[in-house]
C-alpha cells in the first residue's frame, strides 16, 4: 500500500502556494513519495492545472464534493469566508488507495524532508490523527499539517458529523476535526507531533516567542503561513517584517518560478480569495 503527501486546491488564489510546496518537496527535499493534489477543476484555468500537472504526480478532481462549512458560523468567528471549503479536508480520509498520507495546507512550506514522519507513524490507527499543537491554543491541534490513515468507516463518520449543527467551534475544519479527532475521545485519538513540524509565524501579525523562535530555529521542519495574507500576497513587507519569515518561501518561489518571468508575473497578479 502507498503513501503520499497531499495538498488541496479549490482556486487560483492558493496557486503559487501549491506549487511552490510541490516543487520544494521534489526537487529539492527530493521525497521519493507520490504528491497528490484535491483540486476543483472547474475554478482552475488550463494554464494552472497544467502548471500542477508538471509538478503533482496525481491531480484528483472533486468538484463535485465540495463540501462547504457553514459560512455565516465561518464569517461570525473566524471572519475568514474564504475557509468555506475546508471542510472539503473531509474528502482525504477517502483515499483509501493510500494506507498513510501526510497533508499538508498549500501555505506551508518544509524546510526539512519528512518522508521519515511516514515511518515513525505507521502504527497509527485510521480512529486517530498526528497533528501538531495550535499555538493559539496548543491543547487543540493545527490542521494544516496532518498525518493520517484514509480508512471508509471513518470517512463516512466524519461526513455525517459535517452535517451536525455545532460540530465545529471555528466555523472551520480545525474545529471540526477537533471535535472529532480530539475533543470526542478527550484527547487520545490526537497523537502530538512536535511543534516544529508546523510552525506558524506570523501568528497575529508577529511571532509570539521569539526567544525560542532563535533557540529552536535549525530544528524547523516545516514554515505554515496561517492567516488571511499568504506571503505571495504581499511582496512589499518582504524585508520589513523578518519575523513573518515570508523570505523563506519567496527564496524558493524564485527559485522555482522567477526563470520565466511571464510566468512569475501571472502568478503574482493572482487576485486574494474573497
Ligand atoms: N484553500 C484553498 N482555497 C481557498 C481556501 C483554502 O485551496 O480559498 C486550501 C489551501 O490548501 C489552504 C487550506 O485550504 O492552505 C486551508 O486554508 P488556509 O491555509 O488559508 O487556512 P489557515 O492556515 O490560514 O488557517
Ligand atoms: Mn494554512
Amino acid at each position: 500500500m502507498s503513501k503520499a503527501y497531499v495538498t488541496l486546491l479549490t482556486n487560483e488564489s492558493y496557486l503559487p502556494g501549491a506549487l511552490t510546496l510541490a516543487q520544494k518537496l521534489k526537487t529539492e527535499l527530493k521525497t521519493k513519495h507520490k504528491l497528490v493534489i484535491l483540486i476543483d477543476s472547474s475554478a482552475l484555468s488550463t494554464e494552472s492545472i497544467d502548471l500542477i500537472k508538471q509538478v503533482y504526480d496525481v491531480a484528483i478532481a472533486i468538484d463535485d464534493d465540495l463540501i462547504n462549512a457553514p459560512l455565516d458560523k465561518l464569517v461570525q468567528r473566524l471572519g475568514r469566508s474564504e475557509l468555506s471549503i475546508t471542510f472539503t479536508k473531509v474528502l482525504l480520509w477517502n483515499l483509501t488507495d493510500y494506507d498513510t498520507l501526510i497533508y499538508l495546507d498549500s501555505d506551508t512550506l518544509p524546510l526539512a524532508d519528512l518522508d521519515h514522519l511516514f515511518e515513525e507513524y505507521k502504527d497509527l490507527t485510521a480512529e486517530q490523527i498526528a497533528a501538531s499543537p495550535d499555538a493559539g491554543w496548543p491543547d487543540i491541534f493545527n490542521s494544516g499539517v496532518l498525518v493520517l490513515k484514509p480508512d471508509a468507516d471513518v470517512f463516512s463518520k466524519l461526513l455525517e458529523f459535517t452535517t451536525v449543527d455545532n460540530n465545529t467551534f471555528d466555523g472551520a475544519d480545525q474545529g471540526l476535526l477537533n471535535e472529532f479527532f480530539n475533543v470526542a475521545s478527550a484527547g487520545k485519538n490526537w497523537v502530538r507531533l512536535p511543534y516544529v513540524y508546523n510552525v506558524t509565524p506570523n501568528y497575529s501579525g508577529a511571532y509570539q516567542y521569539l526567544p525560542a523562535l532563535h533557540r529552536f530555529f535549525s530544528s524547523i521542519k516545516l514554515l505554515h503561513y496561517i492567516g488571511q495574507t499568504k506571503p505571495w500576497h504581499a511582496e512589499d513587507i518582504l524585508g520589513t517584517d523578518f519575523d513573518n519569515l515570508h523570505h523563506y518561501w519567496w527564496g524558493d518561489f524564485n527559485k522555482f518560478y522567477a526563470k520565466d518571468a511571464t510566468l512569475k508575473a501571472k502568478l503574482l497578479s493572482i487576485p486574494k480569495g474573497e
